[in-house]
């Protein structure tokens, strides 16, 4: 039988694959330190615990409505007023299962066969696919390490076709940790205007910055990018519930209601429970937010001291999120014990198998001369496992 060709092109989530590869060494005995982990390692706070238990005992375990319960989305109105002075109605928001559904519904929505999504490389993994499996093309959009890989009008224009409909704005980023200013989102902005494309702004690391930076979303900044924008968000990284599956959109009531139909037939509502405990995220204390960005920005400045220090390894300092990219370019075509480091891929196995530590491949993000470090790990992880990676880069 021949099986769709459109499955048969989606790449399965390289960042998966290597943490379940980490994970099988471990649980074999292996003392291997993953890099690899995209979510908080903390728990869930307990406030927000508890609402869930509640939620069950009291029953709350029925079908809701598609787009998810009139408290959740209350609560969602009014962080988005708050927060990022956007005003919304509840016909305006969506809850999804994850962000990551949110964007597949965005996608499916706003698409035909062949229209072009631009995308800053390095990007997500899942943005590619997305696009591909909801028809679209995605379009790389080239960035410049020096300028911490941000999308400019100047690579904007060089990738922009007739077919764009959509530009993937994601900041802070994932993979880079990337935060844009104000002033860069309005060109940003203005970009879209010009050239007539929707704005899809995944602001999922909104909460995770550090130093004096500020989050501020491209849709708050005039009334023609509110109304082109998708605003993505969710729980999972503030408030570590990754397991939970809780994100959310704020669109057009048009946009808003043909993601919801899609959502109808696929997966309904997003967990009942789970939305119940997402209202207290949003509603209630944000002390141990604030703690566990603590503890991230510690790591994180442990981290890029370390490995600017560590010879043939160079990274920029991210500004938000949990990860860091390392550049690997002095090291790439250099032999160790008779393998050639070809690319990322090469420099994370043979990583792996020398010193037991699992990182992310930059060829996942479309950026072969990089690996990602993610600091959601212990403190004593990250200074164990540098300690590794200057071992292995010392042999090459
Ligand atoms: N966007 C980005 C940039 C992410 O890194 C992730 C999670 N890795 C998501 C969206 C999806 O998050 P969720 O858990 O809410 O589906």
């Amino acid at each position: 039988m021949v099986l769709s060709k459109k499955a048969k092109q989606i790449s399965p989530s390289l960042t998966l694959d290597i943490t379940a590869k980490a994970k099988k060494m471990k649980a074999e005995g292996i003392d291997v330190i993953g890099f690899g982990a995209g979510e908080p390692d903390f728990n869930t706070p307990r406030n927000i615990q508890d609402v869930a238990i509640k939620a069950i005992k009291e029953g709350k375990n029925r079908y809701t409505a598609t787009s998810g319960i009139i408290e959740l989305k209350q609560a969602i109105i009014q962080k988005l007023k708050k927060d990022n002075n956007l005003t919304y109605i509840s016909s305006q928001i969506i809850v999804s299962t994850g962000a990551k559904q949110c964007l597949a519904n965005v996608f499916q929505t706003i698409l035909n066969p062949g229209d072009e999504v631009l995308i800053g490389v390095p990007y997500w993994v899942s943005y590619p696919e997305l696009v591909k499996l909801a028809d679209g093309e995605p379009v790389y959009v080239e960035t410049e390490e020096i300028n911490n890989f941000k999308l400019t009008t100047k690579n904007l224009n060089k990738s922009l076709t007739a077919k764009c409909k959509a530009i993937v704005l994601n900041s802070p980023s994932n993979p880079t940790g990337t935060v844009y200013s104000k002033a860069e989102l309005i060109e940003i902005a203005e970009f879209a205007k010009v050239n007539n494309l929707f704005i899809i702004s995944d602001e999922i690391y909104e909460k995770l910055l550090y130093g004096n930076n500020t989050h501020t979303s491209i849709a708050s900044l005039s009334e023609d990018a509110y109304n082109r924008t998708i605003v993505i968000n969710g729980v999972s990284k503030a408030y570590a519930m990754t397991g939970w599956r809780i994100g959310y959109a704020a669109a057009s009531a048009e946009i808003v209601a043909l993601m919801s139909n899609i959502q109808s037939h696929t997966t309904s509502n997003p967990n009942s429970i789970a939305q119940y405990a997402s209202v207290e995220a949003l509603n209630g204390n944000q002390d141990d937010m604030v703690k566990m960005i603590e503890q991230f920005k510690l790591r994180r400045d442990y981290m890029v001291e370390r490995i600017n220090n560590i010879n043939n390894l160079s990274c920029m300092k991210p500004e938000g999120a949990f990860y860091v990219m390392v550049n690997i370019s002095n090291v790439l075509n250099k032999t160790i014990e008779g393998k050639v480091i070809k690319g990322s891929l090469d420099f994370s196995d043979l990583l792996l198998a020398k010193e037991k530590v699992a990182v992310i491949p930059g060829v996942a993000f479309g950026v072969d001369n990089f690996i990602r470090l993610s600091y959601a790990t212990s403190m004593e992880n990250i200074k164990n496992g540098l300690d590794r990676i200057a071992k292995f880069v010392e042999h090459i």
